[in-house]
């Protein structure tokens, strides 16, 4: 009878002591998230020269290691693309501050993204603006992106299945769009969206080299910059051929 009484008493030992493990484990990591996060805005996007504050603090807010695969969380606050599935990549850091620092948005706006991808840089908008509008044409990531941004409570963000090659017609014109796949040309149902004294920034080149443009609309015409080589993944059709 004592030696069941040990027994139990060894059994319920273990137990209590690997909760405590798997509890301290889970706090080590989660702080672990928070303080790569807080050396990833430092280091990567403070020190390249992103000094504004709204940006700085949505990248603080933001944890970019909700919106990658169990499998890449440790390397969530590196400064680089990681897979999301479905052959697909999240942005680094340093281009979404970047892309978004370029637009120079404002809380009252309305914004347009083409490539929701994981959702990240849809937060990243949803922090600083009015409201977000964002398409995916793959059906998987962009469901996927819309259920995690519905349970972080961004009520601003809409996400719609299909080809942003269109652009979202209902919603337009928009005061900024934010392409983040690469068509070899910019698309005219984009250009016709964006509003008088709107800001728009994609990725335009083939597969293997392609340049960040910024365009600015004014009086009806457009403004083109060519102002960072970049590679991003390909903007498709529904058929999946290259635009
Ligand atoms: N902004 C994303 C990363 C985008 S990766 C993030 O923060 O995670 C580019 C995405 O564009 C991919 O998910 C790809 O499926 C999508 N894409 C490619 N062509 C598209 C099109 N015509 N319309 C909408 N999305 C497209």
């Amino acid at each position: 009878m004592k030696s069941h009484k040990n027994l139990l008493s060894k059994i319920l030992l273990t137990a209590f002591w690997i909760l405590i493990a798997a509890c301290n484990s889970k706090i080590t990591s989660q702080s672990e998230f928070e303080s790569a996060k807080k050396r990833m805005v430092e280091n990567q996007i403070k020190a390249r020269s992103i000094t504004d504050e709204d940006i700085l603090n949505a990248l603080y807010k933001v944890d970019r290691h909700l919106f990658v695969p169990d499998d890449q969380k440790r390397y969530a606050y590196q400064d680089r693309p990681l897979p999301i599935g479905e052959r697909q990549t999240i942005s680094q850091p340093f281009i979404v501050a970047f892309m978004t620092n370029v637009l120079k948005i404002k809380r009252n706006e309305k914004v347009l993204e083409i490539g929701t991808g994981s959702g990240y840089q849809a937060a990243i908008l949803g922090e600083l603006c009015d409201s977000v509008y964002t398409i995916e044409i793959n059906k998987t990531l962009g469901e996927r992106a819309d259920s995690l941004l519905r349970k972080l409570n961004y009520k601003n963000i809409k996400v719609k299945i299909g080809d942003g090659y269109k652009g979202w017609k209902e919603f337009a014109p928009f005061d900024a769009i934010i392409v983040t796949c690469s068509p070899a040309n910019i698309p005219l149902p984009l250009k016709e969206q964006l509003k008088e004294g709107g800001r728009m920034i994609i990725p335009v080149g083939d597969s293997f080299r392609q340049e960040l443009v910024y365009i600015e609309k004014f009086k009806d015409k457009l403004f083109e910059k060519e102002i960072l080589p970049v590679r991003f993944v390909p903007m498709i059709d529904s058929s999946g051929q290259r635009y």
